[in-house]
């Protein structure tokens, strides 16, 4: 959540609306072709669990009642309880949150963390609203679906345009319901009331780690490698920094508003700093020049990292993408469509259930923190976290190898199938 500026909200990326839910549950029957599974199994892999939509009103600050509609969805528990963020946006809707909610399930299955997958939304312009309306509309909306949260049913955890402390206020208001603190239901909170350390860098960082194990393999290396941004939240933000303390250059960074360019590489820091001054990119130096979020998807550049929002590459975009690694920090950034032009023409793509699953990776030892009542260092997070996400990128591009198959499958097929297997474990009761 850090614009408050609403000008050029959501025009600059969507020319249609592509239906996530749709893409999602094509992606099931993609990934169903290289699993021995019950069919029946499979199918029910493709339908959430459980939904709650609530409308609600909000007392805005000049006096008036505004009614919001809000989302949680529940994809699967097989495995454990359901785990996902919750966002702010004007676009949410049941699909985007239902699709959001089944890639969940699948990140948590292939970091094999004991999560299942869950998520959640409030349809609202947070640029638009002020600090005290967020509040009232957030601890409403927690209030709304209090019935489906717990540590051990149900974890919130921040996206876009949420950060820690609306998972402070989610938290409060939680534990004022209960009568006592529970700090387990939601993770990504500030450090003072049980958040983990690293959490807040951990998707951004998981980002990085993954794409150094896609280097490895390709057999390049990240000194000098040029590398465009699309979003600089929480997951581009942290990743531009990152990429830039490893020697990489990176070329372009946008926000909703468009972004800014320099084949050179950018100043990552001092760029961000004056984004959160200015609201937007401003370029300062004759090396800059503006670019759209369109264009800047199409970049001459090694490392390209959509960390926005959905259908960002599409059947359209694919044939002039020149990056030569996709690490997805968004999720569902590219189309069914799309991956398979990419796939054509050798584009190594490092898929969102992977990519950025370091957030729900950490997220896990946050809550395995609030329930143990322990508090690790940063660098215990930080080398749990490498690990995690090293050994995983290695079992999906093992899969890759053996089944010749792309990377996004593969990880579908790891997600999914050690989904199939736990609910053929627990067996369908009665
Ligand atoms: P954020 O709110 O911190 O940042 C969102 C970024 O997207 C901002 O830079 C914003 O300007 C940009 N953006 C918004 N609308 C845009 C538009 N129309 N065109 C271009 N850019 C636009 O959110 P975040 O947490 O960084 O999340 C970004 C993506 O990463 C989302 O897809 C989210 O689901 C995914 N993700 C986040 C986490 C996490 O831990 N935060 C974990 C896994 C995946």
């Amino acid at each position: 959540m850090e614009e408050n500026s609403r000008e050029g909200e959501g025009s600059t990326m969507k020319e249609e609306k592509i239906n996530p839910f749709e893409m999602a549950k094509k992606q099931v029957d993609i990934a169903s072709k290289y699993l021995n599974a019950d069919p029946g199994l499979l199918e029910k892999m493709k339908y959430t669990k459980r939904e709650l939509i609530v409308h609600f009103p909000v007392k805005m600050d000049n006096g008036s009642l505004r009614m919001f509609t809000g989302y949680r969805v529940q994809h699967d528990v097989a495995r454990g309880p359901a785990k996902g963020g919750i966002r702010y946006h004007p676009d949410v809707d049941l699909d985007e949150v239902r699709a959001l909610a089944m890639w969940m399930t699948w990140k948590s299955a292939v970091v094999n963390i004991p999560f299942g997958g869950a998520k959640g939304g409030v349809q609202c312009n947070p640029k638009e609203m002020s600090l005290p309306e967020i509040e009232r509309l957030t601890r409403r909306f927690t209030w709304e679906i209090s019935s489906m949260l717990g540590p051990d049913r149900d974890i919130a955890a921040p996206d876009v345009y949420t950060n820690p402390q609306v998972m402070a206020w989610i938290m409060d208001t939680y534990s004022i319901l209960k009568g006592y603190s529970v700090p387990g239901v939601v993770t990504g909170k500030p450090i003072e009331l049980g958040g983990s350390l690293g959490r807040f860098q951990a998707t951004g960082r998981g980002v990085v780690i993954t794409t150094l194990e896609a280097l490895k393999y390709l057999k390049k290396s990240v000194e000098g490698a040029k590398v465009a941004i699309q979003g600089s939240g929480n997951v581009g933000g942290i990743s531009a920094e990152h990429f830039r303390r490893l020697g990489a250059k990176v070329i372009a960074l946008s926000c909703s508003r468009g972004g800014i360019y320099n084949e050179r590489g950018l100043d990552v820091t001092r760029v961000l700093d004056r984004k959160e001054q200015y609201k937007c990119f401003v370029c300062e130096t004759k090396d800059e020049t503006e670019v759209t979020n369109e264009e800047l998807l199409e970049l001459d550049c090694d490392i390209l990292v959509p960390a926005a929002l959905e259908n960002q590459i599409t059947e359209k975009n694919a044939p002039r993408i020149k990056a030569k690694i996709i690490a997805e920090g968004a999720n569902g950034p590219t189309t069914p469509e799309a991956d398979e032009i990419l796939n054509d023409r050798g584009i190594f793509v490092v898929p969102d259930i992977l990519a950025n699953a370091g957030g729900v990776t950490v997220s896990y030892f946050e809550w395995v923190q609030n329930l143990q009542e322990l508090i690790w260092g940063e660098e215990e997070v930080m080398d749990r976290l490498t690990r995690i996400m090293q050994r995983s990128f290695k079992e999906v591009l093992d899969i890759s190898l053996a089944k010749k198959i792309p990377m996004r499958t593969a990880a579908l097929v790891l997600g999914i199938g050690r989904v199939v297997e736990a609910t053929k474990l627990r067996g369908i009761y009665p």
